[in-house]
């Protein structure tokens, strides 16, 4: 058992929110009820009461839903484009801004059908638009955006076909911007607007030589891909002098990248965008928009600090130094202030999806009863059990180190044929409940030594998960994101055992081993021993950014399910949308199998063995019936037999 878990005398709900750090990572919209349950708190109707995860799990059971689900509560997304748009407008008014606040939503960070959707309607009592970075975006936000009134900043490299789609999509009312990256956009703007004879709205992207902190650093920068130089800028202008287009002008563009942590970067690239701002008004741009892109961060670790997967500010801070900096800036050249454009992704959507997962199966390393001496048992046994003997606090290190030692000579020995099998599982045992004994005496020492420190963690035990990291959380794999990770049930009972979480890849790579446990990242999470013939159930929470289509078929593992969840006011919820995820058939499809070819290729070998009287007929179609019952099934473990499958899928 771990030292922080030994300390605390009893366990209550609060605990468990201490530990999980439910408070600082939530935003208030998940919490732990007396039950022990993670609940949802319904941000739209304070007054109800929250629903349990597992209330909607039971839901998805009696819909024959399989886990992995990823969860969407739609009511989470509703409230955070309602409350970046609300505290944008609160904050205007109370500096006394002259100007408005207009959203974007980058499709980029969620492109999933269902997600613009509700954006787009939720988002419409606000004019929130779509920012696009090609064409199926464009094509997408054109087909979804319900208010005429929207923005639809253009991103990206435009060719002539994304160009006359803009065009189109602002005769037809829309306040659509070509933010120009690279100096050969604008020849094609120009000369597309003036045949199909409709000004354009322009925007100029700059590069910003401000730096900033975080793993996305690298956007900004001299050296960024994206955005115009100086040089470029004065360039643009002077073409677009030339052509009598630059009363097109009207937005600048810039973003510092993505889950800024620190405000004081926000604020630096805000007073930099607003020199620019102020020059090319001075050049004759008919400015009227600053666009700042995104950036606003999610606190995953919940650790509210300028660190790489925080934040040092609240929503209001930064609604506040963005309008506050750009009042005063402009104030100062006495200019009139810019309607206020942001493309948060991130902030928007990562709190609507869970992604929820049944654990497999446990690997534990537990030291097993050690047998009684033998008289004829090998000297480094008799060495190892000596070691035993001389444990105690002062020595753990020394012991550590013999131990160690036996434990290589005895594998080494095997090898060359001198202990037996039988033998070096002694000794193997004998060396775990050594390991097992310092960590325990290391549970009670205020500092550890680095080394013996990891011995904890290589006692964890493995819980496996049914999911794949690769396809539901890529981020974790690729770019080591933290997510808050916790059981959503049982919380009110001791985690009593430590662990890492593997996935069901079976690649080495498919696993977590970070975690933030009481406010510090950790190795290993506390989790509680699953129980006989009870799902044991674990939510990987603020997924809803960047990770649902940057996942890959890594195993041929493919889309989970998706349940959408919509709160009432009266505690209940519904059901709105569910898809079902892939099946095995869809996924090798994607890979170019053909599932039809496959199934007949199957059916004349199992029929040639039926000519051969290798098996029977009756056999042969036991044989198809399991197959093709696989073929449609989920990729993910199912709990469900093939038999059951087939009795189901037959009525
Ligand atoms: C990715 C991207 C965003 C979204 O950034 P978040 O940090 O997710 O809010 C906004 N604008 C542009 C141009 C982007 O490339």
């Amino acid at each position: 058992m771990d030292a922080k878990i030994n300390k605390i005398k009893s366990w209550n709900i609060h605990s468990a929110r201490k530990t999980y750090g439910v408070k600082d990572w939530s935003n208030g919209y998940f919490d732990i009820n007396e039950q022990g349950d993670v609940a949802i708190m319904d941000p739209q109707h304070s007054e109800s009461n929250a629903v349990p995860l597992m209330k909607i799990i039971e839901g998805m059971q009696d819909r024959e839903l399989q886990m992995p689900v990823l969860l969407r509560i739609e009511n989470i997304l509703d409230q955070s484009i309602s409350d970046l748009n609300e505290t944008f407008r609160r904050v205007i008014k109370r500096v006394g801004y002259d100007n408005e606040y207009r959203g974007v939503y980058p499709i980029k960070v969620n492109q999933q059908a269902q997600i613009v959707e509700e954006i787009a309607h939720f988002g419409s009592r606000y004019q929130h638009g779509f920012e696009v970075g090609s064409k199926a975006e464009m094509i997408a936000a054109l087909s979804t955006l319900e208010n005429i009134d929207s923005m639809i900043i253009c991103n990206g490299y435009k060719d002539q076909e994304f160009i006359e789609l803009g065009l189109e999509a602002t005769k037809l009312g829309y306040k659509c911007v070509f933010v120009v990256e690279t100096l050969t956009e604008l020849p094609i703007i120009v000369e597309r607007s003036r045949a199909l004879n409709i000004r354009p709205h322009i925007g100029v992207r700059v590069k910003m030589t401000s730096k900033i902190s975080g793993h996305w650093g690298a956007t900004s920068g001299e050296r960024s891909v994206f955005g115009l130089s100086s040089r470029q800028l004065i360039e643009a202008v002077d073409y677009l002098k030339e052509t009598q287009f630059l009363d097109c002008l009207q937005l600048l563009h810039c973003h510092l990248g993505s889950q800024i942590p620190n405000i004081r970067d926000i604020r630096m690239g805000v007073v930099e965008a607003c020199r620019y701002y102020a020059d090319l008004c001075k050049e004759g741009a008919a400015l009227a928009y600053i666009d700042l892109g995104g950036g606003l961060a999610v606190d995953y670790t919940g650790k509210q600090s300028s660190s790489d997967q925080s934040r040092n500010y609240t929503l209001e801070e930064y609604c506040e130094d963005i309008v506050d900096t750009i009042k005063s800036t402009l104030d100062e050249a006495n200019l009139p202030h810019p309607t206020i454009v942001t493309e948060s992704g991130r902030a928007t959507v990562a709190y609507t999806s869970v992604l929820l997962f049944n654990v497999l199966d446990v690997n534990r390393f537990d030291a097993s009863a050690v047998p009684d001496e033998v008289a004829s048992e090998h000297e480094l046994l008799k060495n190892m059990r000596e070691v035993i003997g001389y444990l105690k606090p002062q020595r753990l290190q020394e012991c550590y180190n013999d131990a160690v030692y036996y434990r290589d000579e005895v594998r080494e020995l095997f090898k060359r044929g001198h202990i037996d099998l039988r033998m070096r599982s002694i000794a193997e045992n004998l060396y775990l409940t050594i390991l097992h004994s310092i960590k325990d005496m290391l549970a009670d020492m205020p500092r550890v030594p680095e080394e013996l420190a990891a011995i904890t963690a290589s006692l964890a035990d493995i819980y496996y998960g049914n999911f794949s990291l690769f396809q539901s959380l890529p981020d974790s794999w690729a770019i080591d994101q933290l997510f808050p990770i916790m059981p959503i049930h049982r919380l009110d009972e001791e985690p009593t055992r430590r662990s890492i979480l593997a996935d069901i890849t079976c690649d080495c790579d498919g696993k977590i081993e970070r975690f933030v446990v009481d406010q510090q990242i950790e190795n290993t999470l506390p989790l509680h021993a699953p129980k006989l013939n009870e799902e044991y159930y674990l939510g990987v929470f603020l997924v809803g950014a960047y990770q649902e289509t940057l996942g890959d078929l890594h195993n041929l593992f493919g889309d989970t399910n998706v349940v959408s969840v919509r709160l009432n006011a009266d505690s209940s919820f519904e059901f709105v949308k569910e898809v079902h995820g892939d099946s095995i058939a869809d996924v090798l499809s994607y890979v170019e199998y053909q599932p039809r070819e496959m199934q007949m290729r199957f059916r004349n070998k199992v029929e040639a063995a039926v000519k051969e009287e290798r098996i029977t007929a009756k056999e042969r179609q036991q044989m198809m019936n399991t197959f093709n019952a696989s073929l449609q099934g989920y990729t993910y473990y199912e709990k469900e037999t093939i038999a059951e499958q087939q009795s189901r899928i037959a009525v």
